[in-house]
Formats: C-alpha cells, sequence, structure tokens
C-alpha cells in the first residue's frame, strides 16, 4: 500500500513528518509520498513560495527510505483537488491500494472537499489524532447524511483497511505534537521557540528564505 500526505507544508514540521512517518511504520506502507499543493482550494495563497516549500521538504526528508516528494499538484494549472491526484495516482499505481494520510483537523472538513465522496473511490483514509481535534467531535462535523456515509466506512483495525482495495477509514493514534505551520509563521521572531519544530537543517534554510526577504 502507498500512503499519501498532502499538505501545503507551508514550512514543513515535525507535526506532518513524525506522524506520517509512523502511519508508514504502522500500517507497513511500501510508500509515503508528500504532495505539496499548488494553490490550495481553501485557504489563501501559502506565505512561502512552491520552490522554498519544496526545498524545505528535500531537506526534511532526505534519507528516509521509500519516502517520495511528489510535484504532481505543483505542476497541475488551478486549485489542487485532492480527488484529481488521486484519481492520477490511481492510474500510475493501479495495482497497489492507496490510503490518504489525514489530520483530524482535515478530515472534520472533508466534506467541503471537491467531489469528496469520489476520495473513496481511489484510496482509503487514516486520519491521524491532532491536538484540540478530537474523535468525539466526527458526529457533530458533520450533517446527518454525511455522517451516515461515513460511519459504515469506519474499520477497527488495520487488517480490517487492508482487506479491501479503498473506501475504509482507521482512525489511527499518532504521537501528538501541538505544532502547525500558522504557529511557525506567527511565531518567526521566536527563534529558539520554532528551532525546535523541525529539523535543524530546516530551520537554517528557512531563516535564510526569512532573511534574504529583508
Ligand atoms: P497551517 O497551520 O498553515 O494550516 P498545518 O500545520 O495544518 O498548516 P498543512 O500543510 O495544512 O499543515 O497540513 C497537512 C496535513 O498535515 C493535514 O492533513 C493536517 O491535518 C496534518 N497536520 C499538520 N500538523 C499536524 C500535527 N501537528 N499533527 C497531526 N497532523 C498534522
Amino acid at each position: 500500500m502507498i500512503g499519501i500526505f498532502g499538505g501545503t507544508f507551508d514550512p514543513v514540521h515535525y507535526g506532518h513528518i513524525k506522524p506520517a512517518l509512523s502511519i508508514k511504520a504502522a500500517l507497513h506502507l511500501r510508500q509515503l509520498r508528500f504532495i505539496p499543493n499548488r494553490l490550495p482550494p481553501h485557504r489563501a495563497e501559502p506565505w512561502l513560495s512552491a520552490d522554498q516549500r519544496l526545498q524545505l521538504l528535500h531537506m526534511a526528508l532526505s534519507g528516509y527510505p521509500d519516502v517520495v516528494i511528489d510535484e504532481r499538484e505543483l505542476e497541475r494549472q488551478g486549485p489542487s483537488y485532492m480527488v484529481d491526484t488521486l484519481a492520477s495516482l490511481k492510474q500510475e499505481f493501479s495495482d497497489e491500494p492507496l490510503c490518504l494520510i489525514i489530520g483530524m483537523d482535515a478530515f472534520l472538513g472533508i466534506a467541503s472537499w471537491y467531489r469528496w465522496r469520489s476520495l473513496f473511490d481511489y484510496c482509503h483514509l487514516v486520519v491521524i489524532n491532532r491536538p484540540g481535534f478530537d474523535a468525539s467531535s466526527i458526529e457533530r462535523g458533520f450533517d446527518a447524511a454525511d455522517y451516515d456515509f461515513l460511519k459504515q466506512r469506519l474499520c477497527s483495525d488495520t487488517d480490517a483497511l487492508m482487506a479491501q482495495d479503498s473506501g475504509q477509514i482507521l482512525l489511527q493514534s499518532v504521537p501528538q505534537l501541538e505544532i502547525s505551520s500558522t504557529m511557525i509563521r506567527d511565531n518567526l521572531a521566536d527563534e529558539e521557540l520554532i528551532a525546535q519544530w523541525m529539523p535543524d537543517q530546516v530551520y537554517r534554510k528557512l531563516r535564510g528564505f526569512i532573511n534574504d526577504d529583508r
């Protein structure tokens, strides 16, 4: 199975890297693909350029085996709809199941994604916990029809997920890290604080980008 981890990565931090690697190990993924988006459909233009986000991702992930940075959304024109990305991945990896890894915050907003129900034709969903967002809010977070659609797909463990090619949802717990890209962008002046939230070389590179802009 191939794990897909999409995001803006503006910038990448340990809250992306550690949970994604922990899912790779727990689900014995053959490969993990980080997919930075070009134009996130649900938010403002990223703060860093696509090239800067990509450079930081390469730095953060180099050395991890079977981890790939996939540039297909950066190469595609228009908004980065996940359903289009999955369709193109499925064409490339037609014989292998895909699982889309998303944080609980993103999962709670999934019913607003473009053609969101079609995601399940292409992949499983692995939802990871994130500080501030917990599974007890799932029922409240969706209207009744959407909740029913999702509830039928919830599976209890990895074996149940693996038994199907696509369409299942697994809630998987990972070490909790209270870090977000927003916290980094909001605390740039506090060097000691944000240096802890990403690998050293990534932090130094990010500092370089900020200094070049001054
Ligand atoms: P921003 O603060 O700019 O919204 P972010 O830190 O949430 O950014 P994204 O690039 O938007 O990062 O997120 C990509 C994916 O990583 C999403 O599925 C998100 O839920 C997940 N994610 C980000 N940070 C964490 C974290 N600390 N723990 C678990 N999942 C996370």
